[in-house]
């Protein structure tokens, strides 16, 4: 069995009763097992089939019901091989589970197209069986593509790549191969020969490069030649990883999937640190480098407002209902927040502090937006366990646009400053040098 990172088995997050798993098994205890595991840890059904007949009884009446196929292989016999091809003649993707590994059982396996194979025996093998539906349900939304001018060699990889539900685009060539990932720019993977005419493999690696980083898309070299020099020039070019032709597909399969796991792991770890784990807003650093970051690319003539929100009175919330209440109206305001301020960055910059940074035009002369966000929050009533609880929040806002966001933040402060102190429950605006207050009437 191959060695493989796999990807976390929570990803199928749709409706269970779309995703349906077809188990052609005769051994009912095993089945059963089996059907108990996947279902208690993915949101899938699993409908079981004890023999062929039944299966393509199931399949006939359900065409493109089943998402996967799961099926035991007993022996070398072709009659075991039936069951595989009968799932693979509905465009079913096979799970074979093994009775032994030997050579001979992987090649026929391998030949007969199922997508991966576990022993029986393994103690893990229902874990692994979970992991390996929930990353092929995971391809279904990776983009990939392959670029070669071999046209033979490009439909087995792209056949290979297609068993396991990836959505696979092909280019013939590396102007064509551009022109594709400018019209699909969450292509994540790129398959990339190294001989081809107009432009070689390490030319059009470098020139992705450009536009995208080796964290955010894969590219893998392909070379029919083992020179180390290849290898080295690939990845000097940016590639993340380099396969010699003739390769068995297993290994590019497992190189694929290391790959992606990889970019999916840093893609997490990126999210986490420009998250607020509280409130699920964007934090404070990330909330200055983006906003900074739109300041640097306002022209004249452009707008760009600050907003500072802080609850009101918070403490009293903390010492009246309890912390865990108290963290409930973070995630509250925080809610209503993001939702408000849909197209704008929404941050948790401090405990009960937030923030927002927009480009909107309508704040050059209009703020009641602002100010019906403060009547939404000043008007609910939550039911936290027992209690109705009410709060307020105080707004500052800054839409003077400076070279430096410090200074617009600090001045989006000192209007919250004055909003408490009028008295809170209201908003305060630095408007282009027109001072304005709206003051809570509700
Ligand atoms: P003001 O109207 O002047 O803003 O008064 P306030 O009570 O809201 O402000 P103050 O700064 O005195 O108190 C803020 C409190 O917020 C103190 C701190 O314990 C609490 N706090 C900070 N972070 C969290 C958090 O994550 N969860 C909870 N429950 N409380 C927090
Ligand atoms: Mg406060
Ligand atoms: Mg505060």
């Amino acid at each position: 069995m191959p060695k493989q990172n796999f990807r976390k088995a929570n990803a199928l997050e749709r409706d269970k009763k779309q995703y349906h798993v077809l188990l052609l098994e005769s051994d009912e205890s095993f089945s059963c097992a089996l059907k108990g595991t996947i279902e208690s840890r993915l949101p899938v059904s699993v409908t079981i089939v004890r023999d062929v007949e039944m299966a393509r009884k199931v399949l006939t009446l359900n065409t493109s019901k089943f998402f996967i196929g799961i099926t035991s292989i007993l022996n070398l016999d072709s009659s075991e091989f039936e069951k595989v091809d009968l799932l693979g003649e509905f465009n079913v993707p096979v799970i074979a589970i093994v009775h032994y590994y030997e050579d001979k059982m992987r090649d026929q396996l391998i030949k007969h197209h199922v997508i991966d194979y576990v022993i029986k025996d393994s103690a893990v093998h229902g874990v692994y069986i979970c992991d390996l539906i929930s990353r092929i349900y995971k391809n279904c939304a990776v983009q990939v593509m392959v670029v070669d001018d071999s046209m033979v060699s490009r439909f087995l990889i792209v056949r290979e790549l297609k068993l396991q539900k990836f959505e696979v685009l092909q280019a013939s060539n590396g102007a064509q191969a551009l022109d594709i990932l400018n019209q699909n720019p969450n292509i994540k993977l790129i398959l990339v020969d190294n001989q081809m005419p107009n432009m070689d493999g390490y030319t059009l690696t470098e020139k992705i490069r450009v536009m995208y980083s080796k964290d955010t898309l894969v590219i893998i070299g392909i070379s029919s030649s083992s020179d180390p020099r290849i290898t080295v020039k690939f990845l000097k070019s940016g590639a993340n990883d380099f396969i010699a032709k003739p390769f068995n597909y297993e290994m590019l399969l497992c190189r694929v999937t290391q790959n992606l796991d990889m970019l999916d792991a840093v893609t997490l770890a990126r999210r986490l640190s420009n998250t607020d784990f509280l409130s699920g807003l964007y934090n404070r650093r990330y909330f200055f480098e983006q906003g900074n970051k739109l300041l640097q690319a306002v022209n004249n003539g452009d707008s760009l407002t600050v907003m500072m929100f802080d609850i009101d009175f918070f403490k009293k919330i903390n010492d009246n209902y309890g912390h865990d209440i108290g963290d409930e109206v973070i995630k509250n305001f925080a809610s209503l927040l993001k939702s408000h301020f849909s197209n704008d960055i929404v941050a948790r910059i401090g405990g009960e502090e937030f923030a927002v940074i927009s480009t909107s035009n309508q704040y050059m002369s209009d703020f009641s937006n602002i100010e019906h966000f403060r009547q939404i929050v000043a008007n609910q009533t939550l039911k936290l366990k027992q209690w109705n609880v009410q709060y307020t929040c105080s707004i500052g806002v800054c839409n003077v646009i400076n070279s430096n966001l410090d200074l617009m933040m600090n001045q989006a402060d000192k209007n919250l400053y004055r909003a408490k102190q009028a008295g809170r429950n209201q908003v305060c605006i630095d408007a282009a040098n027109n001072l304005a207050t709206s003051k809570a009437n509700d």
